[in-house]
């Protein structure tokens, strides 16, 4: 049987640092499935289609071959990482997201990907909905206030102008719309172990999540 680890959590917690480091440590193939909602944001919005035209969005995403290498999300083979994390995307993300067409179409292509590799997945429904039979789940929490330092200091290192209470601002709307939209809302799965990674280093949360790791391993 495979193995699919499953790491959900709202924006800025930390999963895809963490999900990188534990898929190098156990040889599995990293998923950020955040970074598929963002390419169709960022395609749809270069195409002018908006959340609302579902048959334009739908067809769009047909058209769209997704796949990861070394981390990175490749689309239609160009790899397009660096135009992903820009603010337009950043900001409209979560209104494509919410579009159930969108998530339907995504979720296949998540799913198909598990059946083939060994994966570690990071998201908002990736224990509740995509792998439900995941071999460990994992919510990975922290404040709104530690998650916007952390994001604000990641910005900052890479030159990039920012303002604090924007990006909390932002993330705070983020959380809202993600946990409270009608189609697979971030929450945690019954069967997840949650981890606050607020008073943490990156170093003690990969050791957390390493533990339930390991524990699934003896076991299986
Ligand atoms: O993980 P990241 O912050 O890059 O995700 C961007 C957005 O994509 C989230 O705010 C959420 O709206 C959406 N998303 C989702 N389901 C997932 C992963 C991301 O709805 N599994």
């Amino acid at each position: 049987m495979r193995t699919s680890i499953a790491i959900d959590g709202p924006a800025g917690a930390g999963k895809s640092t963490i999900a990188k480091l534990l898929g190098k440590k156990y040889d599995l193939m990293y998923i950020n499935t955040g970074s598929m909602y963002r390419a169709v944001t960022l395609f749809a919005m270069k195409n002018g289609i908006e959340p609302n035209e579902i048959e334009k969005l739908c067809s769009l995403i047909d058209e769209l071959e997704m796949h990861f290498e070394n981390d990175d999300l490749i689309v239609n083979g160009v790899d397009v990482s660096k135009e992903l994390t820009n603010i337009e995307v950043t900001n409209n993300v979560s209104r494509y997201a919410a579009v159930p067409e969108v998530r339907q179409k995504l979720v296949q292509l998540q799913r198909g990907i598990s059946k083939n590799y060994d994966v570690i997945m990071d998201g908002r429904d990736i224990g509740t909905v995509v792998l439900k039979d995941a071999s460990v789940k994992i919510f990975l929490t922290a404040r709104p206030e530690e998650r916007a330092t952390r994001r604000y200091e990641e910005l900052i290192a890479k030159n990039v102008k920012v303002d604090y209470n924007s990006i909390l601002e932002d993330i705070k709307k983020r959380d809202y719309i993600d946990s409270h939209r009608e189609v697979d809302p971030l929450q945690k799965a019954e069967d997840a172990v949650e981890v606050d990674s607020s008073l943490m280093n990156i170093h003690e949360v990969v050791e957390a999540i390493s533990k339930y790791i390991e524990e699934y391993k003896n076991r299986a």
